[in-house]
């Protein structure tokens, strides 16, 4: 039996592990080899909103290993999950360590495993935003270049690793995220009842997120972003914020929370689960936002998205009219929304089947 060992720690890769442990548990409906798949959660995100929601609600393995590993710098919380993750993979020796994406619980498993000579399963391999400032662009590089096997969503990310020598175990099978919208998008329309509670119609609202360090932790920055989202939200198309802890944090800080919460057509929520999140996405006229996994996700139910950063690691979606780069600036958010780009379809992310073809190439 082979044996894998999946590292979690923030939200959006509790929603690829969901998809990944899906395929293995089909998998183990067949008479082939069987594989067991166990979690560490490092604890990079923790609490109700964040973590517990998506495996109580998207029937994720509970983690064998629950680590408490959040809430510190960069350094510390990386070299913390370091040693723990150490410890569990010199007892466990697994036949594939497993790590998801770009964040320090990313990188924390990837090194812990090359040391000890595990091979690193790197999902959402090669991505690039050629900003060394942010903390994802560090842990992406890094990740990728210890990892063995590289599984890319797109042909960009390919070409990216290409470009940094990377040639061995490199893969283009798509984007477990387009999985994932598929098919918690189905079962969203069922079970979702966010438009009733929010008291909204279809395509009669904008949908906003904002949670990179660039944007929450400079005043400038985020006071401009509130700026733009103040003069967006109108009675007949009122704008749904869901709030990142750090944003809610900077915007006490920066004394900008009570305008937010004054507004009469801004709907401030705590963290959504990612079936209600699915529900806005496809139901929005427009999405803003500065996260990576909602800017394909808009694209993935076909609603336009604003990106409120100068660079995204996904140019497909610019080049394809369903996303525009607007930056921080309220006057570029607003010109943004008054264009209508052309818009054609992508042909990237493959077919919903990307956690299969992942599990094939083990
Ligand atoms: N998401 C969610 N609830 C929310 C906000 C986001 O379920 O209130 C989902 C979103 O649909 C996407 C993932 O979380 O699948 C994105 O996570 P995040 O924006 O934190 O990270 P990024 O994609 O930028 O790495």
């Amino acid at each position: 039996m082979k044996k894998i060992i999946t590292v979690v720690g923030a939200r959006p890769q509790f929603i690829k592990a969901a998809m990944f442990s899906r395929a293995i548990q089909l998998h183990n409906q067949t008479d082939r080899e069987p594989v067991n798949e166990q979690l560490i959660h490092t604890g990079q995100h923790y609490d109700e909103n964040m973590s517990r929601i998506f495996f109580s609600e998207m029937g994720i393995t509970r983690p064998t290993w629950q680590l408490h590993c959040g809430q510190t710098t960069h350094g510390a919380m990386t070299g913390q999950m370091l040693i723990e993750i150490e410890k569990i993979l010199l007892d466990q020796r697994p036949d594939y360590l497993v790590v998801y994406g770009d964040t320090n619980s990313t990188l924390a498993g990837a090194l812990a495993a090359s040391k000890l000579h595990i091979p690193v399963v790197h999902i959402e391999a090669g991505l690039r935003s050629f900003n060394k400032a942010m903390p994802e662009e560090i842990n992406r590089i890094l990740t990728d270049h210890v990892s063995t096997l590289l599984c890319c969503p797109t042909h960009e990310a390919v070409q990216h690793l290409a470009e940094e020598n990377i040639h061995a175990g490199v893969y283009h099978v798509g984007d477990i995220m387009y999985d994932a919208a598929l098919f918690f998008g189905r079962q969203a329309e069922e079970t979702s009842d966010i438009m009733q509670r929010l008291q909204l119609h279809s395509k009669g609202f904008r949908l906003c997120t904002v949670h990179r360090a660039e944007n929450t932790d400079e005043d400038e920055r985020l006071s401009s972003i509130v700026a733009a989202l103040k003069q967006i939200a109108s009675s007949h198309c009122p704008l749904v914020f869901p709030l990142h802890p750090r944003t809610r944090q900077y915007l006490e800080k920066y004394q900008l929370l009570e305008e937010l919460t004054a507004h009469p057509n801004i709907r401030l929520t705590e963290p959504l689960g990612f079936l209600d999140m699915v529900m806005l996405e496809k139901q929005a006229s427009t999405i803003l936002t500065d996260s990576g996994g909602v800017q394909k996700e808009a694209y993935f139910h076909r609603t336009p998205c604003i990106t409120l950063r100068e660079e995204t690691e996904w140019t497909e979606t610019v080049t394809a009219g369903w996303n525009q780069i607007a930056g921080y600036r309220t006057d570029q958010i607003l010109a943004c929304l008054e264009n209508n780009p052309v818009r054609h379809e992508i042909d990237e992310y493959g077919q919903g089947n990307t956690a299969q073809k992942i599990l094939e190439l083990l």
